[in-house]
C-alpha cells in the first residue's frame, strides 16, 4: 500500500497500464486529487467501480483534519490541525481589505531555536509532506469562502518550521499550488521565509522558483544576529550575502528582509544605519515587524519603531511596518507552539 499523494503522475500512468486502463485515467484521477481535494477514492463518480476498488487495494490517503479553530477579534482565524499520526501543527488564515493571506507551517516543530520565537521551542517532530501542507491550504480556503466569501490570495510559509529545510516537500507543494491545471495560484503570491538558510536560497535559484522570498534577518551586523539566532554561526552575514547575490543574479527578484523590532536591542539609529548599508547590496524591501510577545524580549515602542521607519525611507528603501494580527489568540508570528501533551520541548 502506498500514499497515492505520494505518487507521481508518470508512476499513477504506469499503474494504470498495468490495469489496462487508458492513460487519460490518470488525468481525472489526478484533478480529483489535487484539484478537488478529495479524500477518497469513492468520491471520484466519473471512475468506474472496478477501478476505484483496485485504486482503493493499491492506496490510501493521509487525511489532515481541523481539530480546533479560534478566531481573532481582528477576524484572523488561527486552526490547529491533526495530521494523520496524531502530530499537530497550526496554519492562520489573515483577512485584509485588500487579500486574505493563508500562513502555513512545513514542518511538525522547528529544529532552529530564535531566541524571540516560540515554535523555537518545540522540537522537530519531522517533516511535512507535501500533501499535508496543501491541506493546510484547502481547509483554511474553505473557512474564508465561509466566513468572508473569498478565497486566499496570498501564502506565506511563515508558520511553523524552516521552509528550506523541508525543501523537496515545500517545492512540491509550491509546484501544485501553481499548476495553472490546479490551484492555480500566481507564483509571486507565494512567499517562502527562512531564517536564512544560504544553500537553500541557492537551490530556490537552481530550480528557478519564482516564489517570493523572505529573509527573517532580525539584526544586521553579526555580533547582534549570531545573539538571537543560532543558525547564524554557520549562516552568517557574509555567506548570506553571497548567496543572495546568487540568488539576484539568476532569478532578478528582489528579496524582502523581516526586521522584528526589539526594543534597545536592534532599534537604534546605528542599526538603522548598518542595515541600510545590508540593503545596498541587492534590491530589496524591508518589513519592520513589531515584536509578538513570547516572553523572551520587549518590542520597540510605535514612536521607535516609526523613527527606525522614516530613517528607512529617507535612505530610500521601501520599507513598511507589519502589523501584528491575532494576538489575542497567539495565532501572530513566532507566537504558534501547540500547547498539549503531544509536542515535546528542547531541553
Ligand atoms: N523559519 C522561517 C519561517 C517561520 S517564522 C523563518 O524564520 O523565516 C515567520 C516569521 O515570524 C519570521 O520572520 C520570524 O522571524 C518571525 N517571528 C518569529 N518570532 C516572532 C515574534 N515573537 N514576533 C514577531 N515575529 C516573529
Amino acid at each position: 500500500m502506498q500514499d497515492i499523494r505520494k505518487i507521481s503522475f508518470s508512476d499513477l500512468v504506469k499503474f494504470l497500464e498495468n490495469h489496462n486502463e487508458p492513460a487519460f485515467r490518470a488525468k481525472q484521477i489526478y484533478e480529483w486529487i489535487w484539484k478537488k481535494h478529495v479524500f477518497s477514492f469513492d468520491q471520484m463518480s466519473n471512475i468506474s467501480k472496478k477501478l476505484r476498488e483496485h485504486l482503493q487495494k493499491h492506496f490510501y490517503f493521509n487525511v489532515t483534519h481541523v481539530s480546533q479553530n479560534l478566531t481573532s477579534q481582528d477576524g484572523t482565524v488561527k486552526f490547529i490541525f491533526r495530521l494523520y499520526d496524531g502530530k499537530k501543527v497550526e496554519g492562520v488564515l489573515i483577512p485584509t481589505q485588500k487579500r486574505i493571506t493563508a500562513c502555513i507551517s512545513s514542518q511538525v516543530g522547528c529544529s532552529l531555536d530564535c531566541s524571540f520565537c516560540a515554535t523555537g521551542r518545540m522540537k522537530l517532530l519531522r517533516n511535512l509532506e507535501s500533501s499535508e501542507i496543501i491541506d493546510q491550504v484547502v481547509h483554511i480556503q474553505q473557512k474564508s469562502l465561509e466566513l468572508y466569501q473569498r478565497p486566499i490570495t496570498n501564502i506565506v510559509f511563515m508558520g511553523m518550521g524552516e521552509p528550506l529545510l523541508n525543501y523537496s516537500n515545500v517545492i512540491r507543494a509550491y509546484v501544485h499550488l501553481t499548476d495553472p491545471k490546479e490551484m492555480g495560484l500566481s507564483t509571486r503570491r507565494l512567499t517562502i521565509s527562512t531564517a536564512g538558510i544560504a544553500k537553500g536560497i541557492k537551490r530556490l535559484a537552481d530550480d528557478n522558483i519564482k516564489a517570493k522570498l523572505a529573509l527573517s534577518l532580525h539584526a544586521p551586523t553579526d555580533e547582534k544576529r549570531i545573539k538571537i539566532m543560532s543558525i547564524h554561526a554557520q549562516n552568517n552575514l557574509k555567506v548570506l550575502h553571497e548567496a543572495l547575490q546568487y540568488y539576484y543574479s539568476r532569478m532578478k527578484q528582489y528579496v524582502t528582509y523581516e526586521y522584528l523590532l526589539l526594543k534597545d536591542f536592534n532599534d537604534t539609529l546605528e542599526d538603522a544605519k548598518a542595515l541600510v548599508k545590508w540593503c545596498r547590496k541587492i534590491p530589496c524591501k524591508v518589513n519592520l515587524i513589531e515584536y509578538n510577545n513570547t516572553g523572551t524580549f520587549t518590542g520597540s515602542n510605535p514612536e521607535q519603531i516609526k523613527i527606525f521607519e522614516q530613517y528607512l525611507l529617507q535612505h530610500d528603501i521601501p520599507t513598511s511596518i507589519r502589523k501584528s494580527r491575532g494576538q489575542d489568540i497567539n495565532a501572530a508570528c513566532g507566537q504558534l507552539i501547540i500547547q498539549d501533551k503531544s509536542i515535546i520541548l528542547k531541553e
